[in-house]
């Protein structure tokens, strides 16, 4: 509807000003009636120095359907002409216009049918994650028109033949095989030069050329290039290679078991869809620094070197969120890279299958496991995380330019969409759902679809109205407030929208009562504002959400939270337990029970817990709670926390867990000196894990508590680390915790600048210890410029760089004057952009929670 009026309005708009910067929704809509056929013939010219120009050439080809203006999406030349020397149509020379980052070439060069745009040009450096020995390009969601002039919309899917040129001691992956490999000087030879793979050239230079992609998206084309490790596995006839640059051997031994698990996820997926790997190989590159945990390139499949290789006790967490990013990468070359959104207000639609399945694929591999249990802390916990704010956003937002697709993203999406397609799929049961699921696959194969598209199909396969459920569950934002209270010999649960509109959330719930010696447990069908069902006489306390399905934000009397306190451990099913922490942590933020009274009670019940998942959650409420909610400061948690890590009769890994607690919250200074000695021998309490990924991030929490011996624990960590990536990373990060004052404020203002956030994961954690919540006095005077940063920030950065920005930012802040100043920025920009504002509520709630008195950060 809204395509057809925009329209006329747009190319009126374009006759005086052009288009608008980034890639306008009315921009892809109307090139997308018009354009088909699209193939993209890429040659880059890699020099090994990170600081020198990519020279770059290209041809476009595609038809049109009638002669039109043609507008490039081309945003990383800086209004600098130089960078393009040369457009060609159809062979001859045109001339073209730079408008608002696009390349605007007039209608008269064109011609109904087949047109071939070719262009030299510099490469844009935006994406191209440039490192000394390594770069790679990561191009999602619109950043292929940093790299090269292109149309970079999902839905103009196109093949890639890309040519690379590039020093011949360097690997080069790309999305498919090489085609052939040849000297610099026989480039215009046809035949594969054997001879150049091993033999550097005499400038020592080697060009590859790339076989055709299938058609992909803008953003799944991709290439890495440099010094790697190269390990390729064969098993059932397909090889699949991984590259590396990883050089510790027990990091590098646990290459066995993520090839296990690669190809475990590429059958899981080839069994449920019912078609075959769609896509020419299935290669994967672990990066360090790699500022996401993995990206999705078909056949080149790019993932962050620390969720790869674990330390040397990794924890059960650990082994489930590798294992599952692994599977969440897999799912996706069904699930986004066959068949793609067309527009990316639908990304969702991609994340929720890749999670969504992926907590499938991890159920073999970890049978041992309580899964259950699992999706509660991986997919409900982090998403009340963000549903609770007043940041927080409905699965499916609306878009208008993509140059801010990457703000839709976020835990809603990723954590709270799995949660409702597991709704849907029990809706529909589990044949249908999967008969659904294929149907779609065929039918938009290589193509792209909508929410719309995916609905009606699975709207056919079910008796049940999936309009009106979407409606709500998808459209929406927010979650219920449950209540339920005995009346008579019923138990009457409400539901209430807390947002005012007065939505109705249908959805299961299920309840225990409990008189303390007896149980009954009801399952309700919650589709109106109420529900009511008999209950046995003489039961006085409800426990809400015992199974942990449900999802919303349950508020227990008073009576019956305070049996929850007192008994957690009384209830047998792992998974109760974790739901009913859960409930007992969105109270105290609720500010039903304070922050004393749940780290008391959950000191008082984790001795008798025996499940690592759920210690690991329990144990994360008690440092949240300590740091941020707690008032009472009698040193109970800690003593606590080191009487559990170094008691040796315990379980390692919930000593290991909570030790990790305490080297985030510890303020004691005999706790301190004992860390401090532990640190400085390189050795923990008896036997547990003790490796370089503690030892590091002990030291800089070491640095901020012991100023005076700071440089010494400074030189003899960076002695210890031997690997070159993470010397590296360790020596911009430790600019963080410098005891100097001054020096901090000096690196934090060198954040600022564009050219110093090149490694996003490195300033995260250094914007983290800047603002520790020991420092946050000093540190009151950073919060307002990183957030007049945050645009730039969002511009110039990565996907998830903006909210890290923020919560890293803000995270140990606690104060009145910390809320305060956010909320006058946001007081100061009214027209804010809603979906950044978002992101700074969401990162700023526990601010406005901790000061229940002060002003609402929004209304
Ligand atoms: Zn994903």
């Amino acid at each position: 509807m809204r395509k057809f009026i925009i329209i006329p309005l747009f190319f009126a708009f374009l006759s005086c000003s052009g288009p608008e910067p980034g890639v306008s929704l009315q921009l892809a809509s109307e090139r997308k009636e018009t354009i088909s056929g699209l193939g993209y013939r890429l040659f880059f010219n890699l020099p090994e120095d990170p600081k020198a120009p990519i020279q770059a050439s290209q041809t476009i080809d595609f038809r049109l359907e009638k002669p039109r203006q043609i507008i490039l999406d081309f945003k990383d030349f800086k209004e600098d002409p130089a960078a393009v020397a040369l457009v060609q149509v159809n062979g001859k020379q045109a001339k073209y216009r730079f408008r608002n980052e696009h390349i605007v070439i007039p209608r008269r060069y064109f011609k109904k049918g087949t047109n071939t745009i070719t262009i030299d040009f510099q490469a844009g450096e935006q994406s191209l994650n440039r490192n000394e020995e390594f770069l790679y390009t990561l191009l999602v969601p619109d950043r292929a028109r940093t790299l090269f002039p292109c149309f970079d919309q999902p839905n103009l899917k196109a093949t890639y033949t890309l040519t690379l040129e590039l020093p011949a001691h360097w690997e080069a992956v790309s999305n498919t095989p090489p085609e052939q490999e040849v000297l610099p000087d026989a480039a215009a030879q046809t035949a594969h030069s054997a001879a150049a793979e091993n033999a550097p050239t005499r400038s020592g230079r080697k060009r590859i050329t790339f076989c055709p992609t299938e058609p992909l998206s803008t953003y799944l084309f991709s290439f890495v290039a440099g010094q790697f490790q190269l390990l390729t596995e064969t098993r059932n006839g397909r090889s699949i290679s991984l590259y590396h640059r990883e050089t510790d051997p027990q990091k590098i031994a646990q290459t066995g078991i993520i090839f296990d698990q690669v190809f475990a996820s590429l059958e899981w997926m080839e069994e449920y869809t019912g078609i075959p790997y769609p896509f020419a190989k299935y290669d994967f590159i672990i990066l360090p620094g790699f500022q996401y945990g993995g990206m999705e390139h078909t056949g080149a499949t790019l993932y962050n070197d620390r969720r790869m290789f674990l330390g040397e006790h990794p924890t059960t967490g650990e082994q489930l969120s590798r294992m599952s990013l692994i599977a969440h990468e897999t799912a996706h070359m069904w699930f986004g890279d066959y068949v793609t959104m067309a527009w990316f207000d639908d990304v969702w639609t991609k994340e929720v299958f890749a999670n969504y399945f992926a907590a499938q694929m991890i159920r073999p591999q970890f049978p041992e496991i309580n899964h259950r249990l699992n999706d509660l802390r991986a997919f409900y916990a982090t998403a009340y995380d963000v549903d609770r704010t007043a940041g927080t956003n409905a699965i499916k937002q609306s878009l208008d330019n993509l140059s801010k697709a990457g703000l839709i993203y976020g835990n809603i999406i990723y954590d709270k969409a799995p949660v409702v397609m597991h709704m849907l799929a029990e809706i529909m049961g589990p044949e249908a759902f999967r008969e659904g699921i294929r149907t779609y696959l065929h039918q938009f194969a290589y193509g792209n679809a909508t929410w719309e598209d995916l609905i009606s199909i699975l709207d056919r396969k079910t008796p049940e109205d999936l309009e009106s459920w979407s409606r709500v569950w998808i459209h929406s934002e927010g979650m219920p407030h449950i209540r339920a209270c005995m009346s008579k010999d019923s138990l009457v649960v409400t539901q209430t929208d807390p947002l005012g509109r007065g939505l109705l959330w249908p959805q299961k719930v299920t309840f225990s009562l409990t008189d303390g010696e007896q149980t009954q447990i009801l399952t309700l069908d919650l589709e109106l504002a109420e529900a009511k069902a008999p209950v046995t006489p003489g039961m006085k306390y409800i426990l809400p959400n015992t199974d942990g399905l449900a999802y919303g934000m349950f508020l227990p009397d008073s009576l019956s939270l305070d049996y929850i306190l007192h008994n957690l451990a009384r209830f047998e099913a792992e998974e109760t337990r974790l739901s009913l922490l859960m409930t007992l942590y969105e109270n105290m933020l609720a500010g039903n029970l304070s922050g004393d009274t749940l780290t008391h009670a959950l000191i008082r019940y984790l001795p008798a817990e025996t499940n690592n998942l759920v210690r690991n959650s329990a144990l994360s409420y008690i440092g949240e709670a300590t740091l941020r909610y707690a008032t009472v400061k009698d040193g109970l948690t800690e003593a606590f926390l080191l009487k559990t890590a170094a008691d040796t009769a315990e379980d390692k890994e919930y000593r290991l867990l909570a030790y990790r607690t305490l080297t985030g919250i510890f303020t004691n200074t005999l706790i301190t000196q004992q860390l401090f000695e532990q640190w400085d021998s390189g050795k923990s309490f008896d036997e547990l894990p003790f490796g370089e990924t503690e030892m590091t991030s002990l030291s800089y929490q070491l640095m901020i508590r012991l100023p005076d011996k700071a440089s010494y624990i400074k030189e003899k960590q960076l002695e210890r680390i031997t690997n070159l990536d993470r010397r590296k990373a360790y020596a911009f990060i430790v600019q963080a915790v410098d005891p100097d004052p001054a020096a901090r404020d000096a690196f934090f203002q060198s954040l600022l600048e564009v050219e110093n956030r090149g490694t996003e994961p490195w300033v995260i954690s250094a914007l983290g210890y800047l603002n520790h919540f020991l420092r946050q006095e000093h540190a009151l005077k950073y919060i307002c410029p990183a957030l007049a940063e945050l645009e730039e920030v969002q511009r110039t950065g990565d996907i998830f760089f903006p909210t890290s920005w923020i919560s890293a930012c803000l995270r140990g802040h606690n104060s009145r004057v910390a809320a305060d100043s956010v909320a006058a920025f946001l007081q100061e920009h009214p027209g804010y952009e809603p979906l950044l504002k978002n992101k700074i509520l969401q990162a700023a709630d526990h601010l406005s929670r901790n000061l229940r008195d002060s002003a609402p950060l929004a209304d």
